[in-house]
């Protein structure tokens, strides 16, 4: 495990490194391919004054076909988003799981295959330089740990950073996000990014992915 000074994610739900149960994917075995998203402006609708209860989630049209159709054709779901208002002292991590618990029914209502795997956040303000933040990588290198480590029944043991050697090939995975900030973490990674249009989110480069 690194040290407590790179601020490692948080996990929606659970502890960072409890083993994570997998539901199918519709359509078979895994061949490794994660999409990592983002979560304003690429699932719901983004604020400038943060998404702060359930009830401001406002899901962007046609965002759960998109889910479900990329857990279709193989992707497991990975959302890394910034949650600075923890750190920043307005809410705490609960507040933000009850978000994400109405984010998932309402993804599920509208289609039973737009099942979110895995939801990573960083609750750390900026100056804090976090590893976790994006731009940097530490949800992404924590999201496919834990994904590949639930995948081959294996423990959970997580290495950031340039403590993390032999890593896996990111060549048919995916980050989505609608700002520069996330277009630098999945550099910052090594996976390809996409850039959506925060209005439309998600859909906008469905089929960039999925190459329909
Ligand atoms: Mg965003």
């Amino acid at each position: 495990m690194a040290c407590d000074c790179m601020h490692i994610p948080h996990r929606y739900d659970d502890s960072l490194s409890t083993p994570l149960d997998l539901l199918p994917l519709p359509n078979g075995s895994w061949g490794g391919k994660i999409a990592y998203l983002d979560r304003d402006g690429v699932l719901n609708k983004g604020s400038e004054n943060y998404i702060n209860n359930p009830d401001e989630l406002v899901i962007l049209p046609g965002v759960p076909d998109s889910i479900a159709a990329l857990r279709e054709s193989g992707f497991r779901i990975c959302v890394v988003t910034n949650q600075s208002p923890i750190g920043r002292g307005l809410w705490t991590s609960e507040n933000l799981d009850s978000i994400h618990e109405k984010m998932r029914m309402l993804l599920l209502e509208e289609n039973s295959n737009a099942h979110l795997d895995l939801i990573l956040y960083s609750p750390y303000p900026p100056w804090y330089g976090a590893w976790a933040r994006k731009p940097n990588p530490g949800m992404l290198e924590a999201g496919r740990q834990i994904i590949t480590a639930a995948e081959n029944n294996d423990e959970i043991n997580l290495k950031f950073g340039p403590e993390w050697i032999n890593r896996p090939d990111e060549s048919s995975s995916v980050m989505v996000g609608d700002r520069g900030v996330d277009m630098d973490a999945a550099f910052n990674f090594g996976v390809r990014g996409l850039q959506c249009d925060p209005e439309k989110g998600l859909p906008d480069v469905i089929s960039m992915i999925l190459g329909d």
